[in-house]
């Protein structure tokens, strides 16, 4: 039995003090990392309890009109946030198809943020080979079962997918993540949070050694009135997306004026489908034209022996996600 010791910080200075001690990690909600640790996953020797920080519990309106969700809110009080659900309902949404009642209950928006992968090779020690766990060991799923894994992004050293529904809504809304560490703080634009593979698949983020997340903004509501979080999935709850798409859209008539694509299950961070918005951008809202910017998001797909499926899946759902934002109830997909 490994010995583990446990701190609870009182404060933000105070966490990332604690977690320089060789061996430390934080601990929000623990859904996932005592997860990891009871499968010998990861085996830290220090918890460092943030649960009891003051001041990051809270969801708060920003001078700009956005607002700030601290990385203790739950998930479930967040998704039931009144300023979440009147002003960001994609968001509340996402955080409302993932998991179970109990786990958004116990779950944090950090904890969240930092999720591991749901690859099966990752998370089963039986096989030597993940470069996730072990750099340098391989990549079990190229050669095994990969239906769940990337279709973009992913490289020849891990195709991986990041399992988080909250962090698809969040990149579609341009979200910035602010951290404090040992440097001082600073933010961190959605985009840049999270990484592909290359050659380091090990890292799932940009964040540096001993940086506490400490809250997430939202840029002023753009989207309220039009938005949809669709989530594909072989259960209807309590399953891990196999594809998912945050909509969000600005009409002016019938054109639309702007729009966001964000994709889950596609990739090893979650998959702003840039191009599909560029087609979309200043176009009245044609299901033709819906069909060629779904098949845009889709044109570098690389998908692996066991989910071609994806690839149509994502365009049917990207063509749905979007209807429905626009409030063409059942979107033709
Ligand atoms: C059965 C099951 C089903 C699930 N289904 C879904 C699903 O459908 N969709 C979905 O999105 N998620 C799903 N989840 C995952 C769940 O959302 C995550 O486990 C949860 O969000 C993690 O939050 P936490 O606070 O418990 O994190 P923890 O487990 O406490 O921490 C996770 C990681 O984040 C680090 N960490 C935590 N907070 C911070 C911080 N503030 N700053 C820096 N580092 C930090 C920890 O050190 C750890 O490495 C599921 C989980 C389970 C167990």
């Amino acid at each position: 039995m490994d010995a583990i010791s446990y701190e609870r910080a009182g404060d933000i200075a105070g966490a990332v003090r604690a977690v320089q001690q060789p061996g430390a990690v934080f601990i929000g909600g623990g859904t996932n990392l005592l997860d990891l640790m009871k499968g010998g996953v990861t085996r830290p020797v220090r918890l460092i309890d943030i649960t009891h920080i003051r001041g990051l519990d809270t969801i708060t309106t920003l001078p700009d009109g956005g607002i700030r969700i601290g990385a203790l809110v739950r998930n479930s009080d967040a998704a039931n946030h009144a300023l979440v659900r009147e002003q960001y309902p994609l968001l509340s949404q996402a955080f409302l198809a993932g998991a179970s009642a109990q786990l958004r209950n116990m779950a944090t928006v950090g904890g969240n943020l930092l999720q591991r992968t749901r690859c099966g090779y990752f998370y089963d020690t039986a096989f030597t080979q993940c470069n996730k766990r072990t750099p340098g060991s391989g990549c079990a799923a190229l050669d095994g079962h990969n239906r769940t894994h990337a279709i973009l992004g992913a490289s020849a050293q891990c195709i991986a997918v990041n399992p988080s529904d909250m962090s698809v809504a969040l990149a579609a809304l341009d979200a910035v993540v602010r951290v404090s560490g040992p440097a001082g703080e600073r933010t961190i634009a959605f985009a840049d949070f999270h990484r592909l593979p290359g050659d380091r698949p090990e890292l799932d983020t940009t964040l540096q050694p001993g940086e506490l997340i400490t809250a997430v903004d939202l840029p002023p509501a753009l989207f309220s009135a039009r938005s949809h979080y669709l989530k594909v999935r072989d259960r209807a709850s309590y399953a891990f997306a196999l594809v998912s798409v945050a909509a969000a859209l600005q009409m002016d008539g019938e054109r639309v004026k702007t729009a966001r694509i964000a994709l889950g299950g596609v990739a090893h961070k979650p998959w702003r489908a840039s191009a599909a918005e560029q087609m979309l951008d200043g176009r009245p809202l044609t299901q033709a034209t819906l069909r060629d910017a779904a098949a845009a998001a889709l044109r570098d797909a690389r998908p692996q022996h066991d989910n071609r499926f994806k690839v149509q899946l994502a365009q049917r759902a990207i063509v749905r996600a979007v209807n429905q934002a626009a409030g063409r109830a059942g979107g033709v997909a």
